[in-house]
């Protein structure tokens, strides 16, 4: 999506460690207005799929997730990080291991908002190695829901989790593709579309 490449381009910051910083306008300031042409564009990707929900994980993916969300039509329900699990039986829960804060948390859903007659588009800022993602797939997978696809904002393709997550068959659309970042240089190349 040009647009947002452009402004990945213009605004982003590469930080070391593989890690790039969009705070102006989507991880801290964010730019509404932008993300309601992303929820377009998702919105045209995933035209036909029977989409009744939306799932995103806090903290990051909860503003894009609604913009999307108000296209589609649909609830949101963002998957809460816990400090403890409680095992009631009434969440389901996975651990996901944060690729920026290099910590591991365990994170729920409440069984009365996701379940066997829900078919789930998952929306996210970035998909890097995939564990975030892989974990929302966990509880859609607990739940007996469907997964009809992912949406990610900013896919680092030098990381592998997006080739992992298309390799089993899942259908991902991210709306910009880096393919390389230079920190030294601040050159961004983008994966051009086929
Ligand atoms: P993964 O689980 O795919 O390794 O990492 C995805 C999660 O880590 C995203 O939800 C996002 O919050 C965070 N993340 C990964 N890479 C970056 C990055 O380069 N910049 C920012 N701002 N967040 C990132």
């Amino acid at each position: 999506m040009k647009i947002l490449e452009e402004r990945i381009r213009k605004d982003g910051v590469i930080k070391a460690g593989n890690v790039l910083k969009v705070d102006n306008f989507l991880n801290h300031q964010m730019d509404v207005e932008l993300f309601r042409q992303m929820g377009m564009e998702w919105k045209r990707l995933f035209e036909g799929c029977p989409i009744n929900k939306i799932l995103t994980i806090e903290a990051s993916g909860i503003g894009i997730a609604c913009i999307a969300a108000e296209q589609f039509g649909v609830p949101v329900v963002f998957a809460k990080k816990s400090q403890s699990i409680n095992l009631d039986g009434e969440m389901y829960t996975t651990r996901i291991e944060s690729f920026t804060h290099k910590k591991t948390y365990d994170v729920i859903v409440s069984k009365k908002f996701l379940g066997a007659d829900d078919h789930v588009l998952i929306i996210d800022d970035f998909l890097a190695n995939g564990c975030a993602i892989n974990g929302l797939i966990e509880l859609i997978d607990e739940a007996g829901a469907v997964l009809e696809g992912v949406g990610i904002a900013i896919e680092k393709g030098f990381q592998h989790g997006g080739q992992k997550i298309r390799d089993k068959g899942i259908r991902l659309e991210s709306l910009a593709i880096v393919d390389s970042m230079d920190d030294l240089t601040g050159e961004i190349k983008f994966r051009q579309k086929s």
